[in-house]
């Protein structure tokens, strides 16, 4: 067994969120809405040498499956990361996270007159102009929004 394999496999049920862009661990523990009050182990790994990026981060959740809403926040800070569900220390589903050319529901726009964010039923859209740094663009109003106005809103 490799190491990597071998990393990865150490929990018994749950998500490894592994090939996380180093330094970008703690963006996602935000995301996910994790605190120092959950139930559960949660593993942070800072910096890990890696081939394919230079330095990688991996967070570990034991006893949790991330959802598909979930995973798409993760694509929108971490466009390179792979989900490893794993039960009963076996990984049962690995895929890559996939940022969409176009996002809908998950951010809202950063601009308050913007009308996606007045009382008309409007669903917010933005089209991804570039993955790494972030930006997107409002549908409606052009408004850019980058990496960190979209982590205020989670
Ligand atoms: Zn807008």
């Amino acid at each position: 067994m490799s190491r990597k394999t071998l990393r990865v496999s150490k929990i018994k049920n749950g998500t490894v969120i592994d090939h996380i862009t180093g330094g970008h661990a703690l963006d996602v523990i935000k995301i996910l809405g994790i605190t120092g009050h959950v139930d559960g182990v949660v593993t942070v790994a800072i910096n890990v040498p890696s081939k394919k990026l230079d330095t990688k981060d991996m967070v570990k959740i034991e006893g949790r499956e991330l959802k598909a809403e979930e995973v798409d926040k993760i694509a929108l800070l971490a466009p390179h990361a792979t989900i490893n569900i794993v039960r009963n220390y076996k990984v049962v589903d690995k895929q890559r996270v996939k940022l969409p050319s176009v996002i809908r529901e998950i951010v809202r726009c950063a601009n308050p007159a913007c009308i996606s964010n007045s009382k008309e039923p409007v669903q917010p859209t933005f089209y991804v102009d570039s993955e790494e740094p972030l930006r997107i663009r409002c549908h409606y109003c052009g408004y850019i929004m980058e990496k960190q106005d979209v982590l205020k809103q989670f």
